[in-house]
């Protein structure tokens, strides 16, 4: 073939697939443009869907990878979803946008884009809520838009309320000893939420996401947890209160990259609110119970933000370029902060992967976990930490790590085989309530034998 010919097909087919306009997308139109950004780029990208919504809509999700479909261990999985709330449509229109963006730079080998996607496996889940988007749109198109219109799912249930609450079982043990991290699940957990939210919930637990963002709209700031106030029922009515996880500093850090780097959050004036800085303890802001970042920093291993990023929920289609403008360097770097702290593989001598290993980190009552393909990642702010790798059966090891402000340090474990006397003495010395009995009512089965099998590592104080 000539190059001429080449050429010409090349620009042809640049012309077939042309690029996602700034315009919003009903259901659809969304499901065109996420299979046609994998038509265009299909050996870095994926579609899937995590189940459906109340009226059977795909819950879809467009993975990049290098390796689309597989866990490579070491490398981190990070995602993005958007329109959880479906009156709050921003989010959907960048996360599509974002999907073009990273797909076209990686084929003009844009060598920051190239590495992020073959460094990091990354889940953009555009819409949660595709019900309440249809809703919320529909009546966008009559003029009927009222503030609520479309919030909701398909039942009515607003999904940012309908996460099981752990953060009582979290502030319980904070106080009293217990696991701080990984919280059971209630055993009926099942028929106590919406398809949406157990499609989530499973997802959230058959990947280890490491970092996250949930996108939603109406204010213009980066909410870090806990979205739930420590007192957060007092006769009715909430009470709001800073109230700090064990990875504020990182937390706080975590939502200044997304405010610094995006076009104005960080002014902290917006839509007649004011956020230092353009970030904010959830909690101090207005207190939420059953919200979804407190839930995937207490259930599993990712760490969870929550961006507001338009004061208006439904934006005219007209201020969607300049959206994208002011939030394209953010929505790239927050990815890129998934890749800091430390991480490693966890094996045993005979280097077999070990998989929910707990990694502890003196000084910070959050412990991760190793995955399934036996790798972990810990997050951490630069300093000199002192990590523990435990795992039942085997004899802890402790390490000292400097980290630094760039790439993620690399500490791997290979956990020895403990004895079978030694093993009891290390199970009561740390387990933090012994002789103490929960409240029933607080204290789930799985809990209870969680904590017998886990020998609690080392915590910071507590
Ligand atoms: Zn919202």
């Amino acid at each position: 073939m000539s190059d001429l010919v080449s050429i010409f097909l090349h620009l042809l087919l640049f012309k077939m697939v042309a690029p996602v306009t700034f315009r919003h997308h009903r259901y659809d139109d969304l499901v065109r443009m996420l299979y046609k950004v994998h038509n265009e780029c299909p050996h870095i990208t994926r579609v899937y869907s995590i189940g459906r919504s109340v009226k059977g809509r795909h819950l879809y999700v467009l993975e990049f990878s290098d390796y689309p479909g597989i866990h490579e261990p070491l490398e981190p999985e990070v995602k993005y979803v958007g329109n959880m709330h479906g009156n709050e449509v921003l989010g959907r229109e960048l996360l599509l946008q974002l999907s073009e963006f990273l797909c076209e730079e990686f084929r003009n080998r844009n060598q920051r884009i190239v590495r992020l996607v073959e460094d990091t496996r990354i889940h953009i889940m555009p819409s949660m809520n595709p019900d309440g988007y249809e809703v919320a749109a529909a009546a966008q198109e009559r003029d009927i838009s009222g503030y609520l219109v479309g919030r909701n799912n398909a039942n009515g249930v607003d999904l940012n309320r309908n996460f099981p609450d752990l953060n009582t079982y979290i502030y319980y043990n904070e106080k009293n000893g217990g696991p701080n991290h990984h919280l059971p699940l209630p055993d009926n957990w099942k028929s106590q939420v919406e398809p949406e939210t157990q499609a989530v919930i499973q997802w959230i637990r058959s990947f280890n996401f490491v970092l996250s963002a949930n996108l939603h709209g109406g204010a213009v700031v980066a909410n870090y947890p806990y979205d739930k106030s420590l007192e957060h029922r007092v006769r009715g009515f909430r009470r709001t209160a800073n109230t700090p996880t064990p990875d504020d500093k990182l937390f706080q850090k975590l939502a200044k990259v997304y405010s610094y780097a995006h076009g104005w959050m960080h002014q902290g004036w917006n839509c007649g609110d004011y956020f230092p800085e353009g970030i904010t303890n959830g909690a101090s802001w207005y207190s939420l119970s059953k919200g979804m970042q407190d839930f995937n920093y207490l259930h599993t291993n990712c760490f969870e933000i929550t961006l507001e990023l338009s004061c208006d929920k439904f934006p005219l289609q007209g201020e969607l370029q300049r959206e994208w403008l002011g939030n394209r360097e953010a929505l790239i770097q927050f990815l890129e902060q998934v890749h800091q702290g430390i991480k490693g593989m966890v094996r045993d001598e005979n280097y077999n992967n070990l998989a929910d290993a707990v990694i502890s980190v003196s000084g910070i009552n959050h412990d991760v976990t190793s995955g399934a393909h036996g790798d972990y990642f810990r997050l951490l702010l630069p300093g000199t930490y002192t990590v523990t790798a435990t795992a039942p059966g085997f004899d802890p090891e402790t390490v000292s790590v400097t980290v630094g402000p760039a790439e993620p340090k690399l500490v791997n474990f290979q956990l020895k085989r403990s004895t079978p006397q030694a093993a009891p003495k290390r199970r009561i010395p740390n387990s933090g309530h012994r002789g103490r009995v929960l409240p029933k009512k607080v204290q789930p089965r799985a809990a209870r034998k969680k904590e017998t099998m886990m020998k609690q590592p080392q915590r910071g104080p507590a």
